[in-house]
């Protein structure tokens, strides 16, 4: 069975099948109902879940991610319309259950409604909250996982995430779910605790209970009735992969650096505010690119000011003493913002994107550049520009940023003047007009997927011209090259956030070509470290000589590989 990875890990265990919530009978009414009693059981069984989801909260740490999760919970539960409602159908003589599971429809159909993904999963978490409730004024027991008899693979439809909040976590060795998305709150839960978990797949729920099963989340694999005389084939599989994660465990607390000593910068990419807790965990250096697509794709409204205001205030507090940078909105291309009613295009990548769309819009600007620049007191907090392609381009965005500074200085709004800002470099003119865009900005950072479609006009979605798409190929290599060697001329840092960065070959390469700063989406930090532990600097410097004056693909990484030692894979 094939799944989406949410959280990454191997298991091989029995599969355990997960019961599925009752499905409560909404129409249930009671001639002699009482509103108040039923009022008094409903209040009762509320408080008695909200004391146990304080509870859970104090073993999981406030303000920890679990914590938050807990904390919007109990807002639902304690939410005084859902009471409102509940009343109402009371008093209409529905019976408990019913009448918590109908209030409990109501504000789940609001939030699924909502186009924003994230709070759309919402409903999720009130039906759930609100299942717990009805099981409780019923005096049932609610499906439990709180004792499982072996460590185990869940397996199932779907999982409430307050099912996971109270399960039996030493065992749990993964999960697979036919529902959900990356977003769901038990994805978020999932790995939050670090549980192997694939969702979206299709047959979990049809798994035989205490079958052999095996979860390769990073295949994104889920195969169940293995054989026992297979076991040791598996169990191998398993076994390397313990090795491997328990060596890169090893590398949480250590700096980046070669083999020779060279200390690497390495930043994490990050998407959404859930994640912004990784790159301390993993000890990285900071965010190299917080991309905020998040907050505009999705959703019927375009985000305002004070909405984005709070998200970076909160994310610049995470990040602490270390970098944020957050790039302005990158949209258009295959990111599709329906509030703004972009023009279908032909050749979208081409198009109207990123800051093409601002430079034509710049009130949507504005007002991210001010949420933004109001953020910077809270950290070491940098913005950059996607997509800058010419000189014009870069200075007409600096003087729209001009402006937001202004407005913020007369309204009397606390920013951070000296906010480094940097640009993407991910157009081949870019590269080519770097001296003159330099002196304008103080960082680039070098976004190789963008970089590498433009050099080839190959679309870097396109199956068919996917032969096109190689980062090891010299054109590509000659511009990352000349990026890194006109902003050291400059005096301006560097550094690379496209997926080449994590790539152990496009690592290999970069440090070869000189770059110290490398951006990776945090799973692949701790592997990060590794391979950069294994390299040595000096060594790929003498490839890098010969790199630039290469032919093609396979000469560059034949020079790339012989500098490489026996052990680096
Ligand atoms: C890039 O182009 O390399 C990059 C990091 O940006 P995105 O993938 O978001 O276009
Ligand atoms: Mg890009």
């Amino acid at each position: 069975m094939k799944g989406t990875p949410v959280s990454p890990g191997q298991a091989l265990e029995k599969a355990h099948l997960l019961a599925q919530v009752h499905t409560f009978d909404l129409d249930k009414k009671s001639l002699s109902a009482d509103k108040n009693r039923i009022m008094e059981s409903i209040d009762r069984a509320v408080e008695q879940a909200v004391a146990r989801l304080r509870r859970s909260k104090e073993r999981a740490g406030a303000g920890s991610e679990l914590g938050e999760l807990f904390d919007v919970q109990e807002t639902m539960i304690l939410d005084p319309a859902f009471r409102e409602e509940m009343e109402k159908l009371a008093s209409q003589g529905y019976e408990p259950a019913a009448a918590i599971m109908r209030a409990s429809g109501t504000q789940e159909e609001m939030f699924r409604s909502l186009e924003d993904e994230y709070m759309s999963q919402r409903a999720d978490d009130v039906h759930d909250i609100a299942s717990r409730v009805a099981y409780l004024v019923l005096g049932m027991e609610y499906p439990d996982i709180s004792r499982l008899p072996e460590n185990c693979i869940l397996a199932g439809e779907d999982l409430m995430p307050s099912m996971l909040l109270y399960a039996d976590m030493e065992h749990v060795a993964g999960i697979v779910l036919e529902k959900g998305t990356k977003t769901s709150h038990v994805s978020i839960l999932a790995s939050s605790l670090e549980i192997p978990t694939l969702v979206g797949c299709v047959g979990a729920a049809s798994v035989e209970h205490g079958s052999l099963s095996y979860l390769d989340v990073e295949a994104g694999v889920f195969e169940t009735g293995i054989r026992m005389e297979e076991k040791s084939i598996y169990a191998e599989k398993i076994q390397k992969y313990k090795e491997l994660r328990k060596e890169l465990r090893g590398f949480t607390g250590k700096d980046a650096r070669t083999a020779d000593g060279e200390r690497i910068q390495l930043l994490a990419n990050v998407i959404d505010p859930v994640s912004l807790g990784r790159p301390a965990e993993y000890g990285m250096d900071g965010v190299g690119l917080f991309r905020t697509e998040f907050l505009y794709m999705n959703r019927g409204k375009l985000p305002t000011e004070d909405e984005q205001f709070a998200i970076y205030k909160k994310a610049a507090e995470k990040i602490g003493q270390n970098p944020l940078v957050i790039r302005t909105l990158d949209i258009g291309g295959d990111k599709d913002v329906r509030c703004l009613k972009l023009p279908k295009e032909e050749n979208p990548f081409m198009g109207f994107r990123a800051v093409r769309i601002c430079l034509k819009q710049p009130d949507l600007l504005n007002t991210q550049l001010r949420a933004i620049l109001r953020s910077s007191v809270y950290g070491d907090v940098r913005m950059m520009f996607p997509m800058v392609a010419t000189v014009g381009e870069l200075e007409a965005l600096l003087e729209i940023t001009s402006g937001a500074k202004k407005e913020l200085l007369s309204e009397g709004k606390a920013f951070n003047e000296k906010m480094k800002i940097g640009i993407m470099v991910e157009i081949p003119s870019a590269v080519i007009m770097l001296e003159h865009l330099a002196p304008l900005i103080d960082f680039v950072s070098i976004g190789s997927n963008d970089l590498i479609q433009y050099t080839y006009a190959a679309d870097r979605n396109n199956k068919n011209v996917e032969y096109l798409y190689n980062f090891m190929d010299p054109a590509v290599l000659w511009l990352i090259k000349k990026t890194i060697d006109s902003s050291r001329k400059a005096g301006i840092e560097c550094s690379l956030c496209g997926e080449m960065a994590g790539d152990p070959l496009g690592m290999a390469v970069l440090l070869a070509l000189g770059l110290r700063k490398f951006s990776v989406s945090t799973n692949l930090a701790l592997s990060c470290k590794r391979h950069l532990s294994i390299l040595s600097a000096a060594e790929c410097a003498k490839a890098g000589e010969k790199i630039a004056s290469a032919r093609d693909a396979e000469e560059t990484a034949g020079l790339v590989r012989a500098a490489l030692p026996g052990n680096y894979s």
